[in-house]
């Protein structure tokens, strides 16, 4: 055995119904004193009373999916004109990808408070989109300081956008067993992630406004960002920044539909990863255990429900090319990824 791990320092804090109590303790923690808030329309509302106590000095509701390069450097420019000393996101991925975004630009820490399964706030990734290409990067600048997960907010999430995000989050444990980086540690994250997100889903999706289903979504989510942040992006995760990035697809949805075809290629030639991710699912392959949760989660299953055009297939496959990373468990080979491709754009079984 021989390997070398990375944990990242963060406090994460679970406390449901208690955001804005803890969020203020984070602030206090930071010696803070002008915080600038990111929130996206929608969520304003649910901001204004979690954050309602804070020394707010700017407030920032314009945020976009794969944050667009010209929307990070307007959000920058108003926490240095603000003079923030301290950025709270509250909202989804998109939102805490902005938040980012300005703690790439300005170095000012991060309190996050996610209201979706995305988990970027447990990652140290960035990325921002321009000219229809996202670049994502490593700084540990970006690693929000401090999370507040708090399953009451995520009660107004609808079923089917819990299930998608939820899926990207399985997407992150999944793709983390073959990740460059992955290793024994982040493996068992990952794993302990398929398994409360296998229950905490299911249980969402049957009830959506019951707090334990939401309650272990969110625990599994927090995993996943780990394994992710600790093993880096695999072949799943370079395949749909290439189709967000490109086609502007959703975020989550995108990584829902191509997970069973990555895994369906991967699995047979990565069988620790394949044993592994099974039992979490607690079926008899990765697969079917995927495939299972899918259809309980009543998942979106091609890639042209979503929007791709089909023409869009070749000029993806040159880009994951590029992008593939060497050690992935199946040789990457244009023939096989234009199969998948074309196979996740119809919606065909994996094979
Ligand atoms: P999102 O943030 O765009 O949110 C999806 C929708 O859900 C939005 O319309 C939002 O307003 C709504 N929403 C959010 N919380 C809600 C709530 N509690 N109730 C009702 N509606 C709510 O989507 P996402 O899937 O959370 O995040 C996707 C983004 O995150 C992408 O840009 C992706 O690149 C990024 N991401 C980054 C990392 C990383 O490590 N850097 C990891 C995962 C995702």
């Amino acid at each position: 055995m021989r390997f070398v791990h990375e944990t990242h320092s963060q406090r994460v804090r679970f406390a449901t119904g208690e955001a804005a109590g803890q969020l203020e303790e984070e602030i206090a923690k930071l010696g803070a004193s002008r915080v600038m808030v990111i929130v996206a329309e929608p969520e304003m509302p649910m901001a204004n009373v979690i954050a309602g106590a804070l020394p707010v000095v700017a407030s920032h509701n314009e945020v976009a999916m794969h944050v667009p390069v010209d929307l990070a450097e307007r959000a920058s420019a108003t926490a240095t004109r603000s003079r923030a000393d301290a950025v709270v996101s509250i909202g989804g991925g998109s939102t805490t990808g902005l938040a980012k975004a300005i703690a790439l630009n300005t170095g000012l820490p991060i309190v996050a408070v996610p209201t979706t399964y995305a988990g970027s706030e447990a990652t140290n990734v960035w990325g921002l989109t321009e000219a229809d290409q996202k670049t994502t990067g490593i700084d540990d600048r970006v690693l929000p300081r401090a999370i507040v997960y708090d399953a009451a907010l995520t009660l107004s999430l609808p079923a089917d956008i819990s299930a998608a995000s939820g899926l990207n989050a399985i997407a992150h444990c999944v793709d983390s067993m073959w990740a460059p980086r992955s290793d024994p540690i982040n493996t068992a994250l990952a794993e302990a992630g398929i398994r409360a997100l296998n229950t905490g889903l299911r249980e969402v999706v049957a009830d959506p406004m019951g707090i334990p289903g939401r309650e272990l979504a969110l625990q599994g989510t927090y995993l996943s960002g780990v394994a992710f942040a600790s093993a880096g992006a695999g072949l799943h995760h370079k395949i749909c920044h290439v189709l967000g990035g490109m086609f502007n697809l959703p975020h989550a949805p995108t990584h829902a539909v191509v997970l069973p075809y990555v895994l369906a290629l991967n699995a047979p030639n990565a069988v620790p990863a394949q044993r592994c991710i099974a039992r979490a699912f607690d079926a008899p392959s990765a697969s079917e255990g995927l495939a299972d949760l899918r259809s309980a989660l009543d998942a979106p299953v091609s890639l042209r429900d979503l929007g791709m055009p089909e023409s869009g297939v070749v000029d993806a496959v040159d880009a994951v090319l590029v992008a593939a990373p060497a050690g992935n468990p199946t040789p990457v080979s244009r023939e096989g990824l234009v199969a998948l491709l074309h196979a996740a754009w119809e919606g065909e079984a994996p094979l």
